[in-house]
C-alpha cells in the first residue's frame, strides 16, 4: 500500500474538527471525510470546561466560542426541598487556567469556527457527502473507503483518526469492542426562551438539581434555557417527546409556573461505553467513537477535545521528527485510562448523586463547599483539570 503523505479524519463534530485544525497548524495535511452534506446543526453539548478553553485559546478558537457564548464563572447544586444547597466559583482555580469559567454555547458554533478558520489553509481539505465505509491498513499505510455517488472509493494517508461520533464506522471496521452498557433512563431535552433569572433569584447559568423523583439540571444558553429530565417510566419514546408530556415536567420545575413557551423537545438514549482500545495500528479513536457517557457533568465532548488534542500533539511531533514513534503509544496509554478513571466513574458518580434519597449528598456537598482546600480539590476534578493532570502522570 503507498501512503498518501496526510492524516485521515473520519467525521467533521467538534472532535474531529480540533484534531483537524491543531494538526493543520501543525504543519500536518490533513484530510476530513464528513457524511453529512454540512456540519450538524444538532444542539447537544453546551458546556465547555476551562482546561478546554485554555485548548481551544491556543488554536484561536476560544475568543470567538466566548464572544458567542455565556460566560458562567459559578454554577449551583439545589434541591427541589431546600433550594440551594452549594455554589461553586471557578475563580478557586484561577491560578491553574486562563479561563476561570465554563462557558455555555452550542458545539456547532465551535465546528462553524473552526471550520471558517481553516478554510483556505494549505494543510486542511474537508470533503462533505463522505461517509467512511471501511478501512484497511498494512505496515506502509492506511485506507479508508468512501460513498460516493453511488460508487465507493479509496482514499490513502499515513494515519487515520477515527471521529465519526457514538456509532462509528471506524470503530466498528476495525472490530474495537464498545465495552458498557445502556441506561434503561432516557434523557429527555426541553428548551425554552423563559426567563428563569426574574423567577428564581441568584440563579446562576449552570443549575443542578437533585430530587430521588425526577432530577434535572437547568442551563443557559444565549438566548435560552435547557431543561434535561431522565425520563424512565413506560411511557413510549412518542409520548415523552409530546409537549403536554414536557409541560407536565416543566410544571415541577418553578412552583405556580407551567404552560411554558418550548422551542425544542429531543429525547436520547443514554449510554457508558469505552472503547476497548483506542488506537489499532495506524487508527486511532477520539471523542464519541472511543467513549460515551451521561452528560452530568459535561465531560464528553471536553474528553473528546482532549483526546484529540493529545492525539493531535503526539503525531505532529512524530510527523515533524521531534519525536520518536513511540510517542504516539503514550495517546491510548493516557486517554483509555482517564476516561475510565474520571470521565466514565464520575458521571456515573453524579448520576447516583442526584437521584439519591437521603441527607448524605446534601450533607458531603455543603461540607466541601464550606472548606476551601476541599472546594479546590473538587474544582480541579469537575473542571476536567485533574484528569489532564493524571494523564502527563501516566507518562
Ligand atoms: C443532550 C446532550 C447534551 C450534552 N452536553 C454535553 C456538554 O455540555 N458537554 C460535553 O462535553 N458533552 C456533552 N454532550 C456530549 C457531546 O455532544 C458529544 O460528546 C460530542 O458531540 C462528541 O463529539 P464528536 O466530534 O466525537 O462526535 P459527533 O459530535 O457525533 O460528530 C461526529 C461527526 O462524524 C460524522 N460521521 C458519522 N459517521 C461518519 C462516517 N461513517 N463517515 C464520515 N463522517 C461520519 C457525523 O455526521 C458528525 O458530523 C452532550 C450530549 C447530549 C446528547
Amino acid at each position: 500500500m503507498s501512503a498518501q503523505d496526510r492524516v485521515l479524519i473520519a467525521g467533521a463534530g467538534p472532535v474531529g474538527l480540533v484534531a483537524a485544525a491543531h494538526l493543520a497548524r501543525g504543519g500536518v495535511p490533513v484530510t476530513v471525510f464528513e457524511e453529512g452534506p454540512r456540519l450538524a446543526e444538532e444542539s447537544r453539548a453546551s458546556t465547555f470546561h476551562p482546561p478546554t478553553l485554555d485548548m481551544l485559546a491556543a488554536l484561536g478558537a476560544a475568543e470567538p466560542l466566548i464572544a458567542q457564548g455565556l460566560k458562567a464563572p459559578a454554577f449551583q447544586y439545589r434541591t427541589k426541598r431546600h433550594g440551594l444547597l452549594a455554589q461553586f466559583d471557578f475563580a478557586a482555580i484561577a491560578d491553574v487556567t486562563k479561563h476561570p469559567y465554563r462557558v455555555q454555547c452550542e458545539q456547532s458554533k465551535l465546528t462553524r469556527i473552526l471550520y471558517d478558520q481553516m478554510r483556505g489553509h494549505p494543510n486542511f481539505e474537508l470533503q462533505f457527502d463522505s461517509p467512511v465505509t471501511g478501512v484497511s491498513q498494512d505496515e506502509a499505510g492506511i485506507a479508508v473507503t468512501i460513498g460516493r455517488n453511488g460508487r465507493s472509493e479509496r482514499r490513502a494517508g499515513r494515519f487515520l483518526i477515527g471521529a465519526d461520533g457514538a456509532s462509528s464506522v471506524v470503530r466498528r471496521s476495525l472490530g474495537i469492542e464498545f465495552e458498557g452498557f445502556t441506561w434503561p433512563d432516557r434523557l429527555l431535552v426541553i428548551s425554552t426562551p423563559f426567563d428563569f433569572h426574574s423567577v428564581i433569584s441568584g440563579l446562576t447559568s449552570v443549575n443542578y438539581v437533585a430530587d430521588p423523583e425526577r432530577w434535572y439540571f437547568l442551563l443557559q444558553i444565549p438566548g435560552l434555557w435547557r431543561a434535561m429530565f431522565l425520563v424512565n417510566e413506560d411511557a413510549s419514546d412518542e409520548r415523552v417527546q409530546t409537549r403536554e408530556f414536557a409541560q407536565s415536567l416543566m410544571a415541577g420545575v418553578v412552583p405556580g409556573i407551567s404552560n411554558y413557551e418550548i422551542d425544542h423537545i429531543t429525547l436520547y438514549k443514554v449510554h457508558q461505553r469505552v472503547a476497548k482500545s483506542f488506537r489499532q495500528g495506524r487508527a486511532f479513536l477520539v471523542g464519541d467513537a472511543a467513549h460515551i457517557n451521561n452528560p452530568l457533568g459535561g465531560m464528553g465532548m471536553n474528553g473528546g477535545i482532549h483526546d484529540a488534542v493529545n492525539l493531535a500533539a503526539r503525531l505532529a511531533a512524530v510527523w515533524r521528527g521531534d519525536a520518536p514513534d513511540s510517542e504516539i503509544d503514550r495517546f491510548d496509554k493516557q486517554r483509555r485510562l482517564v476516561t475510565l478513571e474520571y470521565i466514565q466513574k464520575y458521571t456515573i458518580q453524579n448520576k447516583k448523586n442526584l437521584e439519591s434519597p437521603g441527607d448524605e449528598f446534601r450533607q458531603s456537598l455543603q461540607a466541601i463547599a464550606a472548606d476551601p482546600a476541599r472546594t479546590r480539590e473538587y474544582l480541579m476534578r469537575v473542571s476536567m483539570i485533574a484528569s489532564l493532570q493524571r494523564a502527563e502522570e501516566l507518562g
